[in-house]
C-alpha cells in the first residue's frame, strides 16, 4: 500500500491498553510536550464496557502508588465504584501450613496505618476509563499496527501497516508481551516459560472473604483468592499445563470440588460462577529498554509471574518515572534524546529486575516439595509473621511506596 500521510506528534505510543493510555494522558495533563500532540496507535481499542454485565474475568489488584497514579490521571475517581474493591488483609500460607496459623504469613492495613492494602480493579472498566481520560486529555487515537521503525537522529518515524507513517521525537512502546515495537527496534528479551498457566475465574465461597485476598502456595503452583466487592473471589490459580487442560475440561461441580481441596477449605465449599480464562506464564524481561528516541515500558519491558499481582502495578511505576525523566529535560532541545532515556533505562531496569527475580525465587521456593526446603519455609514465614518491623517492609514494597518511587507519586 501507498504512503498516504504524515503525520507529525511529540511522542507516539504503541499499544493502547492501560499503560499506553496512562502514559498518554500524562505527557498531556502534566504538559511535558513541547506541541501538546500525542498519538496513541493501537490494533485493539477499547470497548465501552456493559455495567449491566457480570464482572470481566480479569480483574487487577492495584497498589497505592497506581492508584496515586490514575487520581494524577483523573481515571480513579470516575472509575465504576461497583467494580473496585479495597481490600483490607491479605493471608499467603505455604500448602503444608494452615492459614493464620503456622507456616501463614498475614497482612492487617491497620497494622501499618493504611486505610486498606489495595484495591481489586476491573480490568475492562480500568481500560474503559483510561480511554476517555486518554480522549479527554487530546490524545489522537489511531487503529493500526506497528509496521517498521526508522530511528533519526532528530525523530523517529513509525510506519503502520497500512502504509500511515507516524513521525515524532519520542517512540513508546506499550505493546505487551509480545511487542512488535520491541522486535523492530531489535531489542532481545531473556527469561524463561514457568510451564504453568494461570486459570482465571470468579468463585462463589461458602464463607465470605473478609475481604482479603488469601494465597495458598502449592507445590504445583500457587492459588489465589481475589475478593470482589459483590461477595464472590476471583481466582488466580497457577498450575502446569496438563493439570491447566484438565481442570478447563471437567464439569464446573468437579472444578468446585478440585478448588475447595486446593484452597485446603479456607473458604469452605467453593463453586464457579463464570468460564475460565487461561494465560500461560514466563518470566521475561528486555535486555534494553531504550534507543535513541525510543522506549519500553510495561509488558513490552518486563513480563513476571502474577502471584503477587505486580505486572500492571510495576508497568504504572514505569510510566510515572519516564514521565519524571521527560519533565526533568523540559527544556532541552530534544526530550527524546538517549541520555534522558538511558535515566529511564538505568532507573526502571534495575527496579523491575529486583522485583521479577523476587517474584521468581518465590515461585521457586514455594514449588519446592523437599521436605527440608519445605520446613524452612514454614519456618521462615512463621518468623517473619513475628517480625512486624519486616512485615511493614513487605508491605510498603507491595504498595509501591518504598524503593525509588517516581516524584510524582511522593506528594499526593
Ligand atoms: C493471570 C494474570 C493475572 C494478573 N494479575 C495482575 C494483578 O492483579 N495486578 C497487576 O498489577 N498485574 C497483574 N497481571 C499483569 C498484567 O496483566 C500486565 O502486566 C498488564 O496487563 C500489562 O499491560 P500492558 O499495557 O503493558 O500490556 P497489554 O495489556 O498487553 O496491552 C498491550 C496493548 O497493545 C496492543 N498491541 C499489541 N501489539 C500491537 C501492535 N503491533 N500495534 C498496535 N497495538 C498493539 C494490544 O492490543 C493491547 O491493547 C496479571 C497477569 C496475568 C497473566
Amino acid at each position: 500500500m501507498s504512503r498516504t500521510r504524515l503525520n507529525e506528534f511529540d511522542v507516539v505510543i504503541v499499544g493502547g491498553g492501560v499503560l499506553g493510555l496512562v502514559m498518554g494522558c500524562l505527557l498531556l495533563t502534566r504538559k511535558l510536550c513541547i506541541s501538546g500532540r500525542v498519538a496513541i496507535v493501537t490494533d485493539q481499542p477499547a470497548a465501552a464496557p456493559p455495567l449491566d454485565t457480570d464482572w470481566d474475568l480479569r480483574v487487577f489488584a492495584m497498589s497505592r502508588a497506581s492508584e496515586r497514579l490514575l487520581k494524577l490521571c483523573g481515571i480513579w475517581n470516575s472509575l465504576p465504584q461497583a467494580r473496585v474493591s479495597a481490600y483490607e488483609r491479605m493471608c499467603v500460607w505455604d500448602g503444608a501450613g494452615r492459614p493464620r496459623g503456622a507456616g501463614s504469613l498475614t497482612f492487617d492495613c491497620a497494622q501499618i496505618g493504611e486505610p486498606n492494602l489495595g484495591h481489586i480493579i476491573e480490568g475492562r472498566a480500568l481500560q474503559w476509563q483510561c480511554l476517555q481520560s486518554a480522549r479527554a486529555a487530546g490524545v489522537v487515537l489511531i487503529e493500526g499496527a506497528a509496521a517498521s521503525v526508522a530511528l533519526g537522529d532528530e525523530n523517529v518515524t513509525l510506519e503502520l501497516k497500512d502504509g500511515r507513517e507516524l513521525r515524532s521525537e519520542l517512540l513508546v512502546a506499550a505493546d505487551g508481551t509480545e511487542s512488535t515495537t520491541r522486535q523492530l527496534l531489535e531489542i532481545g528479551t531473556a527469561g524463561h516459560a514457568y510451564h504453568q498457566d494461570a486459570l482465571v475465574g470468579h468463585v462463589k465461597t461458602e464463607k465470605p472473604h473478609e475481604n482479603t485476598a488469601w494465597q495458598r502456595f502449592l507445590s504445583t503452583g500457587p492459588l489465589a483468592f481475589l475478593p470482589l466487592g459483590d461477595g464472590r473471589s476471583s481466582i488466580v490459580w497457577s498450575v502446569a499445563r496438563d493439570q491447566a487442560s484438565h481442570l478447563r475440561a471437567i464439569d464446573p461441580e468437579r472444578f468446585g470440588q478440585a478448588l475447595t481441596e486446593a484452597s485446603g477449605g479456607v473458604l469452605g465449599r467453593c463453586e464457579l460462577a463464570t468460564t475460565l480464562a487461561s494465560f500461560p506464564l514466563k518470566l521475561q524481561y528486555a535486555l534494553d529498554y531504550a534507543r535513541p528516541r525510543a522506549v519500553l515500558l510495561g509488558d513490552a519491558a518486563h513480563v513476571v509471574h502474577p502471584l503477587a499481582g505486580q505486572g500492571l502495578n510495576l508497568g504504572l511505576l514505569d510510566c510515572a518515572a519516564l514521565a519524571q525523566v521527560l519533565g526533568d529535560a523540559q527544556g532541552a532541545a530534544h526530550f527524546g534524546d538517549y541520555r534522558h532515556l538511558r535515566r529511564y533505562e538505568r532507573w526502571r531496569r534495575s527496579e523491575n529486575l529486583v522485583a521479577a527475580a523476587a517474584l521468581d525465587g518465590l515461585e521457586r521456593l514455594f514449588s519446592n516439595s523437599e521436605p527440608k526446603i519445605a520446613a524452612l519455609r514454614a519456618a521462615g514465614l512463621s518468623a517473619v509473621e513475628r517480625m512486624p518491623f519486616m512485615k511493614r517492609r513487605f508491605a510498603q514494597r507491595a504498595l509501591g511506596l518504598s524503593g525509588d518511587v517516581p516524584e510524582i507519586l511522593k506528594t499526593i
